[in-house]
């Protein structure tokens, strides 16, 4: 690994096989958030920019949808293997623009190629059902159909493996799509569409545009576009499913989340506590399903509180190439700025702050921020609702398994839950009663993998269709049905 792989270019839209500066005026500073050095400039695509896309999108649909599906994943085929050639440099990249670890980057890229090799499976999974005599004479068939063209619009926190929820699934089916990067991650994005380029999709298949909220609003409200999945904050998924759907086309949204772990008194306590640190502080508490929240039961919680903090002060908190880091840096300066606001709410709130990340060794440079955990947080305090998306545990007191149910299924969002447990009972308890789209029991984070969808309820999710897997096939064609008889004469 080494300094001079990192690929950090000027940023481009990429629309008709080729590279295009959008024309917007405004743009923003991309930042290495470890030390604050400008990586770029990124411009935002104007409606123009983006009307281009969409329209050289609509027509390389009508040829795409007509290549044989054996054509169409060979340039996935290829793509997956560019990926595994460029991962580590992909990784690089991402560690300067994002902050995450080194070795956070490489299981999210490898979350994505998953992707890609599911998707390549589309000649089996994109069928849909024949039957002989179904009525009296009568054979009846289903077939799938590609739509047009979709756009994805993502998050900065999984800049790779988002991209590659949607985009191997959309041209797999026969569909043209277009990417929006997040703006604070979009080297990561332009490095993946650079190995699209090479993987040989016909022009205009797959398509990039930068850009920020205007440029989101152009792609909700264009007629050309079919569909649009988005990950993000909640306030923004809402936006984007009613515009979404207002203007008729097919929506799925996701958004955050404040994920609960339930360690019952049965848990084994120290690989809970170990599992509860890498789901709270893996990718610096920045992700959807982080675990921010653990809540214990009353004969457990001393000794799990002990271990959690221990665990906390000994992670190791440095730029993301460093060997031996546990945490990376957070995304803005004005984002560590509002969860240092929520740990100022958390100690106004009366919790115990067992752990203190404003006093943690951190480098100076850069938007470093130690891991906080609280303990005996009240469960309606701030710090237990709110998404903080940061390095902040809270520790909640259960009276036992039942309340501690109760605890998790008091949150507004329903992305996430895990649950450490020695017991078959409290396990299928969990499952049935927790009400949120991703369960784990015995692991700390709750990751399908991409031959399953990518659950989420409640205010993590506005839509019916998720993310991967079969879900993916059906949000991106829609279904015929063919009724043949044919009488002997
Ligand atoms: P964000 O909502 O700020 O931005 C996401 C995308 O929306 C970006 O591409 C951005 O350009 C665009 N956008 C921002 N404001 C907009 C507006 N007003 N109108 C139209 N588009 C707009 O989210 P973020 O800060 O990049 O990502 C973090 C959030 O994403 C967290 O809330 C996290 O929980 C969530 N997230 C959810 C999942 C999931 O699967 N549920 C996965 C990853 C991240």
């Amino acid at each position: 690994m080494s300094a001079d792989t990192t690929r950090l270019v000027d940023l481009h839209n990429y629309v008709d096989g080729d590279w295009r500066a959008p024309s917007g005026e405004e743009g923003q500073r991309v930042v290495n958030t470890a030390t604050n050095e400008t990586l770029a400039e990124v411009t935002f695509s104007t409606t123009e920019d983006v009307d281009a896309a969409v329209q050289t999108g609509q027509s390389a649909f009508e040829t795409w949808r007509e290549t044989p599906v054996e054509q169409r994943i060979q340039p996935l085929f290829e793509l997956k293997q560019l990926l595994e050639e460029h991962q580590e440099e992909i990784a690089e990249t991402l560690v300067r623009e994002h902050g995450k670890t080194f070795d956070e980057a490489m299981g999210e890229l490898r979350r994505g190629i998953e992707n890609v090799e599911v998707a390549c499976g589309i000649p089996s999974m994109m069928q849909a059902g024949h039957l002989p005599n179904a009525a009296p004479e009568i054979d009846e068939t289903a077939v799938r159909k590609p739509l047009g063209v979709f756009a994805a619009v993502t998050p900065f926190n999984f800049p790779g493996m988002i991209t590659l929820w949607f985009l191997p699934f959309a041209v797999a089916t026969g569909n043209a799509f277009v990417l929006k990067p997040s703006e604070k991650t979009p080297h990561t994005a332009q490095y993946i569409m650079e190995l699209v380029d090479e993987a040989g999709f016909p022009d205009g298949v797959v398509q990039m545009v930068h850009g920020g909220a205007d440029t989101v609003n152009a792609l909700l409200t264009h007629d050309g576009i079919e569909g649009i999945s988005f990950v993000g904050s909640t306030p923004v998924a809402q936006h984007i499913y009613e515009t979404a759907a207002e203007h008729g086309k097919r929506v799925q949204a996701q958004g955050g989340a404040k994920n609960h772990i339930v360690v019952a008194e049965s848990a084994d306590l120290a690989f809970a506590a170990d599992q509860t640190i890498s789901s709270a502080f893996a990718n610096a508490g920045q992700r959807c399903l982080a675990n921010p929240v653990a809540v214990v039961e009353d004969a457990v919680y001393d000794e799990f509180a002990e271990r959690v903090a221990d665990r906390a002060e000994g992670l190791t908190v440095a730029e993301g190439l460093t060997g031996g880091v546990d945490m990376g840096p957070l995304i803005t300066p004005d984002h560590r700025e509002r969860v240092l606001e929520y740990i100022e709410t958390g100690v106004a709130e009366g919790g115990d702050l067992l752990v203190d990340g404003r006093e943690i060794d951190v480098p100076d440079e850069g938007t470093f921020l130690g891991p906080t955990v609280f303990g005996d947080v009240d469960p309606d305090a701030t710090v237990a609702r709110e998404e903080i998306f940061g390095p902040v545990l809270a520790l909640l007191r259960a009276d036992d398994f039942d309340h501690a149910i109760d605890l998790v299924n008091r949150s507004d969002y329903g992305n996430a839950a895990s649950l450490f447990t020695d017991r078959g009972g409290d396990a299928r308890r969990f499952r049935h009663d927790v009400e949120a789209g991703n369960l784990a029991v015995n692991a700390g984070t709750a990751a399908p993998m991409a031959f399953f969808h990518f659950g989420g309820w409640d205010d993590s999710f506005f839509g019916d269709l998720h993310a991967q897997g079969e879900d993916m096939i059906q949000f991106y064609s829609d279904k015929a049905v063919y009724i043949e008889r044919w009488p002997d004469r």
